[in-house]
C-alpha cells in the first residue's frame, strides 16, 4: 500500500448515501476516497422521483431530512445542479383522505389545507375534495442531482475509484477488487446490497430488497406543468407523519377495501416532473431477499389506469418504464459499528434522497467525536 492509497476515510457506495458521508467528511478537511463498483451512479439515487418530502417524516427521520434540505441547497448553489423549493401538493380525494391531513396538519406549522378550487388552481386534476401544501419540501432532478454531487466533490479532491467493488473490511484496512486501501474511517453504504457483504448484520436488521415499479411520461401530456410533486391518498398509508394519524386507519380499510388489486401492489401513486417536463409516475413495492428483474406489465397498466384518471386524460404516452431496488427493514435507518472506525449505513425504507445527505453528516460527527 502507498501514501495514495491511503486516506482519513474510505466511502464504499457512491450513492446519495455514500456522497452524503463524502461530502460531510471532505466539508471537515478529511482526505477521502469513494469507491463503487459500478461505473458510474446507477442505483436507487438515479432511479426515484427526485422528491425530499421533509415534512410528511417523523422523529430521527425527520431530524436527518430538515438537516438534508439545508445540504441539498447548498449543494445545488455550489454545484450548480437543479433543486427546486416547490413544497409538496397532496390530492385528497375522499372524505377520508382529507381527513388524515386535516390531523396531521395540525401539528405541522406552515402547511395550508387547500379546498378543491384552491386545489385545482395549482394542480391540473379533477374530482378532488381539497388537499393541502407543504411549503417546505424540495425537488431535485433524481437522474441529475447525484451524479452533479459526485463530479461536484471529484473537482473539490475527493478521490473517486469506479469499477471497484468492495470484498470486506479488516483492521482499517478496505479489501478492494483493485487491492486494498487504508483509512482512519470506513463507511459501508452500498444499499440493499449491505447483505453481501455484511450478511449478519443485514439479517439482524431484517434487511430484504424492496422492487418498485416506475413510469416516465413525456413532456406536455398533463394540461399544465406540476409546480410541486403531487401525493395522493396511496400516499398518506406511507410516509410516517400521515399514517401514524388515527384517520389513516380508517382510510387504509377503505382503499384496502376498494382496491385490493392496487392495494396488492402496494401502491404510492405520485408525481414528479423533471425540469425537461417529462413526468416521473409511481410506484408499487415488492420485497424479497431478492426481487424479480421480470416486471409483469399488469403493474405497468395499473400505474397508468391511476394516472390517466387523476389528471383526466385519453392517452399516456409513456417514454421509458424502469424498475427501482432500495433497501427494506422494519426500522428506517441501519447504522452498525462492526469494528471500530467502521460504520456500516443504509437507508431501509424509501426515503434516502430526502434523509441521506443529513445522515451522512450525523455519521461522520459521530466517527471523528
Ligand atoms: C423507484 C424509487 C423511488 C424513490 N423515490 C424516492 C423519493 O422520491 N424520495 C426519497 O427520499 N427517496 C426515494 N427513494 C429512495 C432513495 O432513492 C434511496 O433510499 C437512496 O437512493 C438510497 O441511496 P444509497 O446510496 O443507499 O443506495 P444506491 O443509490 O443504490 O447506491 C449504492 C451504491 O453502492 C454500490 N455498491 C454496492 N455494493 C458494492 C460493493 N461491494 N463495492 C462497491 N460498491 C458497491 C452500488 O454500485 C451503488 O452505486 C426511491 C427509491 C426508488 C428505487
Amino acid at each position: 500500500m502507498t501514501a495514495d492509497d491511503t486516506f482519513d476515510l474510505a466511502v464504499v457506495g457512491a450513492g446519495i448515501v455514500g456522497l452524503g458521508h463524502a461530502a460531510a467528511a471532505h466539508a471537515s478537511g478529511l482526505r477521502v476516497v469513494v469507491v463503487d463498483r459500478a461505473s458510474e451512479i446507477v442505483g436507487a439515487s438515479v432511479r426515484n422521483f427526485g422528491h425530499a418530502c421533509l415534512t410528511a417524516q417523523s422523529g430521527q427521520a425527520r431530524e436527518y431530512a430538515e438537516r438534508s434540505r439545508e445540504l441539498w441547497l447548498r449543494y445545488a448553489g455550489r454545484a450548480g445542479f437543479w433543486a427546486r423549493e416547490s413544497g409538496t401538493l397532496v390530492v385528497a380525494r375522499a372524505a377520508d383522505e382529507l381527513a388524515v391531513l386535516e390531523q396531521w396538519a395540525g401539528g405541522e406549522p406552515g402547511v395550508t389545507l387547500l379546498g378543491a378550487e384552491q386545489l385545482a388552481d395549482r394542480v391540473p386534476v379533477a374530482g378532488t375534495v381539497g388537499g393541502a401544501f407543504l411549503p417546505r419540501d424540495l425537488q431535485v432532478d433524481p437522474r441529475e442531482a447525484a451524479p452533479a454531487l459526485a463530479r461536484h466533490l471529484a473537482a473539490e479532491g475527493v478521490e473517486f475509484r469506479w469499477r471497484t467493488a468492495a470484498l470486506g473490511v479488516t483492521d482499517g484496512v478496505l479489501h478492494t477488487a483493485r487491492g486494498p486501501i487504508r483509512a482512519e474511517s470506513i463507511v459501508v453504504a452500498v444499499g440493499h446490497d449491505v447483505d453481501h457483504l455484511f450478511p449478519d448484520v443485514a439479517e439482524k436488521a431484517g434487511v430484504v430488497r424492496c422492487g418498485l415499479d416506475m413510469l416516465l411520461v413525456e413532456p406536455g401530456a398533463l394540461r399544465a406543468p406540476l409546480a410541486a410533486p403531487v401525493l395522493t391518498g396511496w400516499s398518506l398509508l406511507r410516509y410516517s407523519g400521515f399514517s401514524a394519524t388515527p384517520a389513516a386507519t380508517a382510510l387504509r380499510e377503505r382503499l384496502s377495501a376498494e382496491h385490493p388489486d392496487l392495494y396488492e401492489l402496494d401502491l404510492n401513486q405520485m408525481y414528479t416532473q423533471r425540469p425537461d417536463g417529462t413526468l416521473v409516475v409511481g410506484d408499487t413495492h415488492y420485497r424479497g431477499l431478492a426481487v424479480a428483474p421480470f416486471q409483469p406489465e399488469s403493474s405497468f397498466a395499473a400505474l397508468a389506469q391511476v394516472t390517466r384518471e387523476l389528471f383526466g386524460l385519453r392517452e399516456l404516452p409513456v417514454r421509458e418504464r424502469w424498475q427501482g431496488v432500495y433497501a427494506s427493514a422494519p426500522e428506517p435507518f441501519l447504522i452498525a459499528e462492526p469494528a471500530e472506525g467502521v460504520r456500516i449505513v443504509s437507508v431501509t425504507t424509501g426515503i434516502g434522497m430526502t434523509t441521506g445527505l443529513g445522515l451522512g453528516e450525523t455519521v461522520v460527527t459521530d466517527l471523528l467525536k
